[in-house]
């Protein structure tokens, strides 16, 4: 894919180290962006990165009114080196045809825009931040760019990557958090959309995540849309516990998001040797498990916060807590071992690291 570039001529201050330590999630962007049209019967073209800036829209622009928008999340770092890496971008570029496929949205080359993504990520190299913790979010999307008004897909879409440079995910740190187990909403049922990153399925979450939050937890753990019994993920990341010495995560099910993080996790659990299964688990179960003392640690697992280890799981009256409240040693071990994957503090042994520069 040819990639044209058009330099900013005003270049933002990149954040110190220090201003990084203060800044939201994804709030600050970088100087450029990616962007590629697509037309029926012209496929994509015109790939360019380009200042970042507002785009211009129709107001009849179907994804305003219908919805039809897909994501990814991905993170670029600077090893010490100088070497710039992405993990396992690959699997996104997947995930980003799944998720095209359920929405009717025109499927992308991967390898190629894999490669135009990594020209962006050279573009603006000097963005990505070196401290521990940190790294470069990348954020690929795609939407519904024709205007006009009636349910049917789009006859032409736009795919745009934006950058942001992120300290920690949580304002905590490592440090456990408390999650709300949601038993009035749901997020997504078989056959739905749950498996695909398409924005409606955030849309659809934030009323509960709001409760959730007015009630002082930062995050809401979905059960099963139908008999809201099974474990199914938390807002943005997957879940796993430690029961008996076996790692457990729920098996992908359709209404799940098959995450990246919780794929590596897997792969590096089964590479350890431990107990590991993916397979149905209910609320129920892990609350007997709990209260006879078996469900040792939990965590959540997501590209932006990597491992987040749970302190409190608050279920109906019941408040389970795991491991004192504090980050359990099974958990640790996982972070240390994917975000040391990922710095190149360990050594990249299933491959996952892919060259930008
Ligand atoms: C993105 C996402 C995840 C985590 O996927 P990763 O590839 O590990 O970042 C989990 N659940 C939901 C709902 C998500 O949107």
């Amino acid at each position: 894919m040819n990639v044209r570039i058009e330099h900013t001529k005003q270049p933002k201050n990149i954040p110190t180290p220090e201003e990084l330590g203060h800044i939201h999630f994804g709030t600050v962007f970088t100087d450029h962006m990616l962007m590629i049209d697509y037309d029926k019967g012209k496929g994509w073209h015109d790939a360019r990165i380009i200042p970042y800036g507002p785009l211009s829209l129709d107001p009849a622009t179907s994804c305003l009114h219908y919805g039809q928008l897909i994501f990814e999340g991905m993170k670029a770092y600077k090893h010490k080196d100088g070497r710039i890496v992405m993990f396992r971008p690959d699997m996104n570029m997947k995930r980003m045809n799944d998720s095209c496929d359920r929405m009717c949205i025109a499927p992308i080359d991967e390898k190629d825009t894999l490669e135009a993504i990594s020209e962006l990520v050279k573009t603006d190299s000097a963005w990505i931040p070196g401290a521990p913790g940190t790294s470069l979010y990348v954020r690929p999307f795609i939407f519904a760019s024709e205007a006009f008004l009636g349910v049917h897909p789009s006859k032409s879409f736009t795919f745009a990557t934006i950058l942001s440079p992120v300290g920690a995910y949580f304002k905590e740190g490592l440090a456990p958090v408390r999650i709300y187990v949601e038993d009035k909403y749901v997020r997504a049922v078989r056959g739905g959309t749950g498996y695909s990153k398409c924005a409606g399925n955030y849309a659809g979450s934030l009323k509960s995540q709001e409760e959730a939050e007015a009630a002082g937890y930062s995050q809401v753990l979905w059960l099963d849309g139908v008999e809201r019994k099974y474990i199914e993920e938390v807002g943005g990341m997957n879940i796993f516990f430690v029961i008996d010495g076996e790692v457990i995560t729920p098996e992908l099910n359709g209404s799940i998001l098959p995450g990246i993080t919780r794929d590596s996790i897997i792969e590096v659990t089964k590479s350890w040797g431990m107990p590991m299964k993916e397979r149905t688990i209910s609320i129920q179960e892990l609350s007997e498990a709990h209260k006879a003392g078996k469900a040792r640690e939990a965590f959540c697992a997501g590209t932006a916060a990597v491992v987040s280890p749970i302190g409190e799981l608050k279920w109906k009256d019941a408040v389970m807590r795991f491991n004192d409240g504090k980050i359990g040693d099974i958990t640790q071990r996982l972070y240390d071992e994917i975000t040391g994957i990922q710095t190149g503090a360990v050594p990249d042994r299933f491959g996952w690291l892919h060259t930008v520069k």
